[in-house]
């Protein structure tokens, strides 16, 4: 096959979802003719084409020829930036698509409209979908539900020769993070991923008029429909009165989406603190299956159903259809949580002017009303505990070490892709005599030794066939545990008695 023919395909691939129109058609064949450095246009005569549901067969094909003429070095991160450019000059310009999303939602609803963005987030290849599939992804039921575990392999391994190209890049500002506006139609660097396909939906949820608020997707979606809202402002991440308006605006606007926002404090927070946004999407986690173990009343407030969620971390779980009183209750208890301090369970708001405690707030829209689950957090860190008290401990690491955020918080844990290989290495040793030594040999596993003793000790029928099994239900438990380190109240007599004399404290200003 030669380039005229994968371009032609690619026109096609195009065509078909409709991402170009026919009047297009000659106008991008030529602007793909100067991407490749070719001046003529030669019709391939083929008969017919094969047109895949995914375009990454064809860019692949396309990046292939890029390398062989020399256009790119051949690299994963050079591949990235021009298969991406390819897509850039298929999708329509930004008012187009904002133009498209409003129709639908006038037209059918918002409903639908999220699922027209959702699936030409996809076709873009904005969302690499055949990347996406390769994640791994199971479920280990506990005493509270069960809880959803994803390794995560849509993020490549860097090639050695892109990081030492990004080593060598020099610094720039622009865009000044990953989620801010400036990434729409950004072509991209070393340093930097390339946005040229990259459409955004500004969204009207915020009281301030000079601050708009925009929603995309993750283009690494974790689950359904995993959606960002952001600020046009790249400002720092910010758990006020405000926030609890803007998710629960947001939730009231698409009601088949919940929305939260990870802590705006580090070690509690999520990867992203300087730049303000929300995580949400169509998907009922683990948490949101929860149920209230202890009801509580909050004076003033005695109309809001509120209680303790059955959960590994410390949750108030307020629902009201009335979602002003329902954001005042959500700040008196944010407002409190930030001074609160319980010296015999560890939990500190301050050191010295230093402040600890935040909240990371979920929101839900419900046939009832509005339901606000707020999920209390404190970042102190000890000699102790250098990376946190409130955050997976030592003897997790070998699973988790990362921060607890928003999404954990909820009960979907996203390991890193080198543990796929690592279980699988474990798998092979732990059903053979010499596993110890094996495991101590092997730098890729040694780490997870105490772990694997641990297993083996309390399972006295290991086998070839179940291994498998077993360690992914053991992931599952240890990730029961990093929740349970991340809890403020631990579950204990002395935790739940701390928990409620919080409430107290609230129930007294
Ligand atoms: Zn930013």
């Amino acid at each position: 096959m030669d380039i005229y023919y994968y371009i032609k395909v690619i026109i096609h691939y195009g065509l078909k979802n409709n991402l170009i129109e026919e009047f297009d058609k000659i106008f991008i064949i030529n602007q793909l003719l100067k991407l490749f450095e070719l001046d003529e246009w030669i019709e391939p005569n083929h008969l017919s084409f094969d047109i895949p549901d995914s375009p990454q067969t064809i860019l692949d094909s396309l990046c292939d020829y890029a390398v062989k003429m020399n256009l790119i070095e051949d690299s994963q991160g050079m591949r990235d930036l021009f298969d991406t450019k390819i897509m850039g000059i298929l999708t329509p310009l930004p008012s187009i698509v904002i133009n498209k999303f409003y129709d639908i939602c006038n037209i059918a609803n918002k409903k639908e409209a999220t699922k027209w963005y959702y699936n030409f987030s996809q076709k873009t290849n904005y969302i690499r979908t055949e990347r996406i599939n390769k994640n791994v992804y199971w479920t280990v039921d506990t005493d509270y539900s069960s809880l959803e575990i994803t390794i995560n392999l849509s993020k490549p391994e860097k090639d050695p020769k892109d990081i030492e190209r990004e080593k060598n890049a020099i610094q720039k500002s622009y865009p000044k993070c990953l989620l801010c506006y400036e990434n729409v139609g950004y072509s991209g660097r070393v340093d930097h991923p390339s946005r040229e396909n990259h459409r955004v939906i500004p969204v009207d949820i915020s009281s301030d008029k000079n601050e708009d608020w925009f929603i995309q997707y993750s283009p690494y979606i974790y689950y359904n429909e995993h959606i960002i809202v952001f600020s046009i402002k790249h400002s720092p991440m910010k758990i006020d009165i405000d926030t609890f308006d803007r998710i629960t605006r947001f939730v009231e606007i698409y009601p088949h989406y919940f929305l939260g926002s990870n802590a705006d404090l580090p070690i509690v927070g999520g990867s992203i603190l300087n730049h303000n946004h929300y995580q949400g999407g169509n998907h009922l986690f683990p948490m949101a299956k929860a149920k209230i173990e202890k009801q509580i009343v909050f004076k003033n407030y005695e109309n809001i159903e509120a209680g303790i969620l059955k959960w590994p971390m410390s949750v108030i779980r307020l629902k009201s259809p009335d979602r002003k009183k329902l954001i005042s209750l959500a700040n008196k208890i944010l407002l409190s949580w930030r001074t609160h301090s319980d010296k015999s369970l560890d939990i500190l708001a301050f050191s010295d002017d230093l402040p600890h405690n935040t909240i990371t707030p979920i929101a839900r829209k419900t046939e009832s009303g509005f339901e606000l689950d707020l999920v209390l957090r404190n970042n102190r860190t000890t000699e102790k505990f250098p990376l946190g008290i409130f955050h997976p401990h030592d003897e997790v690491h070998n699973i988790k070490k990362e921060n607890i955020g928003l999404i954990e918080v909820m009960g979907l844990a996203v390991l890193p892709g080198r543990l796929k290989e690592e279980l699988e290495i474990l798998e092979s040793y732990m059903v053979v005599e010499n596993w110890k030594e094996k495991i101590i040999e092997n730098k890729k596993v040694s780490k997870h030794l105490n772990w694997a003793e641990e297993i083996i000790n309390s399972n006295n029928n290991i086998t070839e066939e179940n291994i498998h099994d077993i360690l992914k239900s053991e992931v599952g438990k240890t990730i029961l545990k990093v929740l349970t380190y991340a809890g403020v109240y631990k579950r204990d007599k002395n935790g739940k008695n701390g928990f409620l004399k919080f409430i107290d404290s609230i129930n007294e200003i």
